[in-house]
């Protein structure tokens, strides 16, 4: 998908639904804990399938909200100047090596920016603020619910992600943000489908095959 190939920088957050760092036995930070993956990581949600590693121990899918940026942040722009798209998408995650690599005091990102650990649906028009912070989104994998997130639970909010992240790496036109997954994550096994909806509406589906 074109609009995919114009991604530029992809941030995500970790940690930022309480009931997900809980899961994991981890703190809730005091703010924002960031992290990247390379543009290689991104793929389409579109209906087709991928094919992820089978020998690195438990892949986790982890649902977010996707935030793409119109313009670089300044105070003054509402979310609706500075957001043009969102999106739902995975951040896929060897939770085995990512283990292995925290113990160690190693970077995330051979368990994080590995090919295809980016799947996202196609984006959708900013919904306005509101709705935004109303907002629920689902993910299903072979139709049973495995995650459920509202947005307003989120422990820092978009603005304040926008915020925290230009401040501290920069956040311009064509970036994205992976927003935090909610609770639920789990391993993925062979042949799962996975579909993304927002609200009722399907936004994404992917089988994935580990191979
Ligand atoms: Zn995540």
């Amino acid at each position: 998908m074109e609009e995919l190939n114009q991604i530029r920088n992809i941030y995500c957050v970790g940690r930022n639904y309480r009931a997900h760092a809980a899961e994991l036995g981890n703190e809730v930070p005091s703010e924002p804990m960031l992290f990247g993956k390379p543009t290689h990581a991104i793929c389409a949600m579109d209906g087709g399938e991928i094919i992820l590693p089978a020998d690195k121990g438990e892949i986790h899918h982890e649902a977010e909200l996707v935030i793409r940026m119109a313009r670089p942040y300044s105070p003054e722009l509402s979310l609706d100047q500075l957001i043009d798209g969102i999106a739902l998408g995975i951040d896929f995650t060897l939770r085995d090596l990512q283990s292995k690599l925290k113990s160690k005091g190693q970077p995330w990102l051979a368990a994080k920016g590995f090919l295809r650990s980016a799947p996202i649906s196609a984006f959708h028009p900013f919904p306005g603020e509101d709705a935004l912070a109303n907002a629920e989104f689902s993910l299903l994998v072979d139709d049973r619910l495995a995650q459920h997130g509202h947005v307003s639970d989120m422990i820092f909010p978009v603005r304040q992600l926008i915020e925290y992240t230009s401040k501290h790496f920069g956040l311009g036109t064509g970036d994205i943000l992976f927003t935090g997954t909610p609770e639920g994550v789990g391993p993925m096994a062979q042949g799962d489908e996975l579909q993304l909806l927002w609200g009722s509406e399907l936004w994404g589906k992917l089988r994935v095959n580990l191979g």
